[in-house]
């Protein structure tokens, strides 16, 4: 008898590890995730100023924290209750796909590509693929001036796709982790350019305004969406919701002018949101 009570109360247990208030599945939409679990885990990068960059006290701050916050608060779920993980280029999609993260708010380019693999809420920002270069080097102007040279970007990236589809034959890309190794290589004269979206080049050229700057010309269109796991529509309506209303509360323009502002960078409108 003792034995069938014991077997009874280890059949609940398992059973209801994942039954009961708090308990949330990967493949539930985001919604559902944010309430029942009042918890979110946010892909983020930890290497881009002005949007996503640890400061000196550990905390992490720029404008895409801000969004991220923002739809959390949006999907009832405070700030406290937000876990940061640091997500790369080359990892943005099996984040997603593994739920090792909820959403990824990560300068997160919105592809036909990248789509077979996530949904996308958004855009929530529009900029475009620029380079990084030395002072020192006036000559370069744009990517058709980088023919015979060190090219940098980070895997997994529109940028270093857009080198390898279209200047591999005349350019030597190479390939760091991060941007702040790519920027290292830049300040050591071990490459000539760094390629990546301008704003995020801004960023870097407003750390060391005396040493470098922004060739100026984008040649590319770079739509920053929200990263869903697949198929998450009513994620992506809840999250372009709560785009909509940063952008009509004024809190868009506030975190825009405050985290991108200090680098010169021009401030755009917000965009139209297409993916729903
Ligand atoms: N936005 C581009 C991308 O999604 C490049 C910048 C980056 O995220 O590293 O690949």
């Amino acid at each position: 008898m003792r034995l069938r009570a014991l077997l009874a109360a280890v059949f609940l247990l398992v059973t209801c590890v994942s039954c009961g208030s708090g308990q949330v599945s990967k493949d539930d939409p985001l919604p559902t995730r944010a309430r029942d679990g009042d918890h979110l885990t946010i892909g983020v990068r930890f290497d881009v100023p002005g949007l996503s960059q640890r400061t000196l006290d550990g905390r992490l701050a720029g404008f895409d924290v801000d969004v991220a916050t923002y739809i959390a608060h949006e999907l009832g779920v405070d700030a406290d209750r937000i876990t940061w993980h640091e997500t790369t280029p080359a990892h943005r999609e099996t984040d997603l796909a593994s739920g090792a993260v909820d959403l990824v708010v990560a300068t997160y380019s919105i592809t036909d590509k990248r789509k077979q693999q996530v949904s996308f809420a958004g855009p929530y920002f529009v900029t475009g693929q620029d380079l990084l270069v030395r002072l020192t080097s006036p000559d370069i102007t744009g990517p058709e001036s980088l023919n015979g040279r060190r090219l940098c970007s980070v895997p997994g990236t529109t940028s270093a796709q857009m080198v390898k589809d279209k200047f591999a034959q005349a350019v030597q890309l190479v390939e760091y982790p991060r941007y702040t190794d790519c920027v290292t290589a830049l300040l050591a004269n071990q490459v000539d350019a760094v390629t990546t979206d301008a704003v995020i080049l801004a960023g870097y050229a407003a750390q060391n305004p005396e040493l470098l700057r922004v060739a100026g010309r984008p040649f590319s269109t770079e739509r920053y969406g929200v990263g869903l796991r697949k198929g998450d529509t009513e994620g992506q309506r809840a999250v372009d919701d709560a785009i909509r209303k940063m952008v009509s509360s004024g809190a868009w323009a506030k975190s825009l002018a405050a985290n991108i502002g200090p680098s010169n960078y021009p401030l755009p409108k917000p965009p139209e949101i297409t993916e729903q």
